[in-house]
């Protein structure tokens, strides 16, 4: 497990603003993990080609108090610019890594990514912005089951229901386990062999499914889910149709808000607390840009960027 000094989650404005800050403030080990193949996904996806982007957005005005700021500009430029800050600065960005768990491990954070590896971090900084949404699968869900099919862990698990997980990542294996403590659980993978999975959960599928606790459908496709009284009726591709009662997806992807409550960040009307470093409940672990304040822009998640660095300095 690669051990780093200041763990930043997410290569937006604010990701990028808080390594910046990081390295003119002497600091070194930095890593970015990203999600995505790109930096500054969020603007790459929603603006619009040609975009202007302003540093005045919805008529917040804020003045930089750190390295980073810049004037009115297209999309292409702003990226451009993000692009050039990068390379100056000399960020270490580990592409396609979506973080999907933050554990405490005594006086560190182990990180652990969709691509099976996992970091030992000194600090967290979460930059992943407010726009994260779970995978859903390509068929549509009926409104009428709506409350039984799931995407991420319950924090309390149900009891006595037959339920189905569908997906073969770690975090599919977790919810799997985890919900077989006390229910009739089956796990339904379109391949053959879990992608990717740790070594722990490799294991612990072996040990839930060796001890009946959780059933394997390996090679199984779906291709439509429907209610059926209470039910859900999962029409398989390749087996018999079943009834569950509740199906949970677990295909990657994650709302902010799950990952946050993860790693016990506690929140006040539907908001994460933060204090003026964007310190979180959760010593030594911080929030930056969209998820730190009120009226997200770009000005606010570089300036949001400097106060965590100052943050961690006092620490
Ligand atoms: C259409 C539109 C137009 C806008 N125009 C302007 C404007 O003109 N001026 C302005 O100031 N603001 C504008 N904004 C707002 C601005 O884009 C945001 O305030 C800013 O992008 C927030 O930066 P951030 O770094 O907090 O989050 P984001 O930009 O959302 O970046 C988050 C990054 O984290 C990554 N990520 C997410 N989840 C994970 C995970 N689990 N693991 C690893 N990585 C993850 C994402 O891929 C992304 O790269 C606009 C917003 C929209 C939607």
């Amino acid at each position: 497990m690669e051990e780093i000094n200041i763990a930043v989650i997410g290569s937006g404005p604010a990701g990028i603003a808080v390594a910046v800050e990081s390295k003119v403030a002497g600091m070194e080990n930095i890593v970015i993990l990203e999600s995505k193949n790109r930096i500054c996904d969020v603007i790459h996806t929603y603006y619009h080609e040609g975009k202007r982007v302003d540093p005045i957005f919805k008529k917040v005005k804020i003045d930089p108090i750190g390295v980073l700021s810049f004037e009115t500009e297209t999309k292409e430029e702003f990226i451009e610019r993000m692009e050039e800050i990068v390379k100056k600065y000399n960020l270490d960005i580990r592409f396609n890594n979506e973080v999907y768990k933050i554990l405490p491990v005594q006086d560190k954070f182990k990180i652990i990514t969709s691509k099976g590896v996992e970091y030992l971090a000194q600090f967290v900084v979460i930059a992943i912005g407010i726009f994260g949404k779970p995978t859903k699968p390509s068929y549509p869900i009926p409104s009428a089951i709506k409350d039984k099919v799931l995407f991420s862990a319950p924090k309390t698990p149900p009891e006595n229901k037959k339920i189905l997980v569908v997906g073969g990542g770690d975090s599919a294996i977790e919810t799997a386990c985890f919900l077989s403590e006390k229910n009739n659980v089956t796990l339904a993978y379109r391949k053959a062999e879990f992608f990717r999975i740790n070594e722990i959960n490799a294991c612990g599928i072996r040990d839930c499914t060796c001890q009946g606790s959780v059933s394997l459908y390996m090679s199984t496709d779906i291709e439509a889910i429907e209610p059926s009284g209470d039910d859900v009726l999962v029409k398989f591709k390749e087996k018999p149709h079943e009834t569950f009662e509740q199906v949970f997806y677990c295909l990657g992807g994650m709302s902010p808000q799950a990952l946050l409550e993860g790693v016990g960040i506690e929140f006040k009307d539907s908001k994460p607390v933060v204090d003026e470093f964007g310190e979180t409940n959760v010593n030594r672990v911080f929030l930056s840009g969209d998820l730190a304040v009120d009226k997200g822009t770009i000005m606010a998640a570089f300036n949001t960027g400097k106060k965590v660095v100052e943050g961690i300095l006092k620490k």
